[in-house]
């Protein structure tokens, strides 16, 4: 993790986790946050902010598993429950589920995580020499 923390707050017109749910830049709101698909930009392109003080490292990958896990473990559930279909239907249906769900959460997650981040001012915790937590 960069210990580079974020340039000074300018105010934002939007909300950060709005923004960087939306694949915008926490700060400004109209620069793109991504290079990529989850590839973060270095910089805004619209208003420059370094992006060298984020690390959203598992978090949107756990949120993503524990929110797409219990969608397709209910609605699994609920089809059974209500339908009874053949097993073959079960794997037809979830399986793609299971795969295009996750694709589909994981960037703006990690968008959101990162406005998180900004809005938070969040950096790594550290122990000064004298055991004190800065
Ligand atoms: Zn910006």
């Amino acid at each position: 993790m960069s210990t580079k923390q974020p340039e000074a707050r300018a105010p934002t017109s939007e909300h950060p986790v709005r923004s960087g749910f939306t694949g915008h830049c926490p700060r400004c709101g109209k620069g793109k946050l991504f290079d990529g698909y989850l590839e973060l930009a270095k910089t805004c392109t619209h208003c420059g902010l370094d992006n060298d003080y984020v690390d959203a490292a598992d978090g949107p990958a756990v949120f993503v598993v524990l929110f797409a896990g219990f969608l397709i473990v209910l609605m699994a559930l609920l089809v059974e429950i209500y339908y009874m279909p053949p097993y073959w239907v079960h794997a037809a249906l979830w399986a793609p589920l299971a795969i295009i769900i996750p694709l589909g959460m994981l960037r703006p997650l990690k968008g959101a995580l990162v406005g998180v981040q900004y809005k938070n001012s969040a950096k790594e915790a550290r122990f000064d020499k004298d055991g004190t937590k800065s």
